[in-house]
Order: C-alpha cells, then structure tokens, then sequence
C-alpha cells in the first residue's frame, strides 16, 4: 500500500491510498493534525497501523500538491554516514570529510540527525542562502519509518518494528559541515530534507535490493542497490536502539551511495535553478527544485 498526504487547493491536508496505476488518489477516512504529522494520525499509540478506510471520493495526483509523507517529524531524524563503500572514498578523497580521512569503511554504524523542521515534500524548493553556505549537496536515501516502537532491539527482530518506508534527499551544505566538523547545522538547514514522494508499507517493498538512483538535471549521478549498504536495516535498527528507545513515527535515513556533488573534481554543487531527482524503486520519485533565498 502507498499512502500520500496531500492538499487540493486551500483545502486541510488529508491522506489518500494511490492506486496501482500510480495516478488515482482515494482519500482515507481519517483526520487529526495531517499538517503535521502526515501519515502518523495512522498508527496508533503502539505503533500498530489503525483500521484504514477509503472515502467514497477520488482524485488524481496531477490535481493535488503533495506534502511529506511526515510533515514535521516528531523528532529528529536519525541518520546514517558513510554506509555505502564507494561513498566512504569519495568523501575521504573529497576533504569534506572530517570525522575520517582513511578510505576504510567504519566500523560500527556512524549515526546523526537532522531537524524536523529541515522537511519539505516532493515538489517544493530547496531554499539556498547564500549569506549561509554556497556549497549545496544532494544525498540520494532510502527512509524507514518504525511502527512498533522498542529499546535493545534485536537484529533477527528488527524488521518486525518497521511500518515502511519513503525516499530522502539529505541536503547537505558542506561548507558549514566542514567548518563545524559536526553534522547537525550542515544537515539541518531549513527545507534541507525533502522527503516523499509518498509513503510504502513494509509489505509492498523489498529492501534487501532497491534502486536508489538520484538526477541532478536529468543527468545520472548516483544508482545503487540497498543491497550494497556497508550496515543493512536491521543492524541499523539494533545499533540506533541500543539504550535509546526508538518511537513510533521515528525515521532512519539509511545512507546515500556514491556520486555526490563533493565527491567530483572539481566539485558540483547545487545551484539555484537545479532539479535534483530521487527515484527509489517501489516508491517513486522525489524531486525538488534549488531556489535562491529572496
Ligand atoms: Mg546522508
């Protein structure tokens, strides 16, 4: 089941089940603050997916504006560095990297976050300020969202916890990453995590060997599998609930493969006009336009 928060003109934002046919929306019979939460008003307290039913209404995607699948998460979005091989040599090679300069693979899961209020759905811009950094990148991501929460999960459990999953865009501005060595301002700038198009149950989409493939003005950058995650899901999902309790409607970004803008020489930022494409197979494309801050 793919599940889509959207908005039809000045109307609330509500969520629909697309049809197979990857246009038809049916809007579900469920309210609560979709504005913000999105598909969240879905699951109820224990994380389990509440009984949902259709309207009697339809519409098309092509009529609608698409919102995050969670709008403004209720917390930080948890984040994974380096979890593709190529990926950790081109950032060793590139500078940028602060934590490591060694082409080796880490050895435990690195882990970061970025703001809640950094997401914007597929369709809006992404906001450069140029007073604030000038070096835009884009990451290519496969997101889970947990259902079930728990602590000390176990990695032969981990998979049970997860409700599904959607596409991010982990903008990065790495001159502020560089200059901070820590992560969270460089990730967290404002509309700096597109996320969407639309939200995938666990049932619908098999992770152990998804396309990530990412377009920077219809040219190719980056295609992988999530077969060729360094980390897979569920080590991930024990490493980040090992002494942390993980919550309903938490996300994990799950890494991006290689071919990003700092990994090329001379590198290739985003700049102002640029349409950055994110395709994961089984769950659609996310795309999303540079603007420059007026
Ligand atoms: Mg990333």
């Amino acid at each position: 089941m793919r599940l889509v928060v959207f908005k039809e003109s000045d109307e609330k934002a509500r969520i629909g089940e697309l049809a197979s046919d990857g246009n038809t929306v049916f809007p579900l019979d469920i309210h609560g603050e979709i504005e913000s939460e999105g598909i969240l008003v879905a699951l109820d307290e224990a994380g389990a997916e509440r009984r949902l039913v259709r309207t009697t209404e339809e519409t098309s995607l092509d009529q609608v504006t698409l919102l995050a699948p969670i709008p403004r998460p209720r917390r930080n979005i948890f984040c994974v560095g380096k979890n593709y091989h190529a990926h950790v040599k081109e950032m060793a090679r590139s500078g940028y990297d602060t934590s490591v300069t060694a082409e080796a693979p880490p050895e435990c899961p690195i882990i970061f976050s970025k703001l809640p209020e950094s997401v914007i759905g597929s369709g809006q811009p992404i906001v450069q300020d140029a007073s604030v950094s000038v070096e835009t990148d884009y990451e290519a991501e496969l997101a889970i969202i947990i259902g079930r929460g728990g602590c000390n999960i176990a990695k032969a459990h981990a998979l049970e916890h997860i409700w599904g999953y959607t596409a991010i865009n982990d903008v990065t501005a790495r001159d502020v990453q560089k200059r901070h060595k820590q992560w969270l301002l460089g990730k967290s700038l404002d509309t700096f995590c597109p996320m969407g198009p639309y939200f995938v149950t666990s049932d619908s989409l098999d992770i152990t060997d998804a396309r990530i493939s990412c377009w920077v003005n219809g040219e190719l950058r980056q295609r992988a599998s999530t077969a060729q995650m360094i980390f897979d899901v569920a080590t991930l999902i024990a490493t980040i609930s090992n002494g942390i309790t993980l919550l309903p409607g938490d996300i994990i970004a799950t890494g991006t493969p290689s071919g990003v803008g700092a990994g090329f020489h001379p590198p290739r930022w985003l700049v102002p006009g640029d349409t950055v494409k994110i395709e994961i197979s089984g769950i659609g494309i996310l795309e999303n336009t540079v603007s420059a801050r007026s």
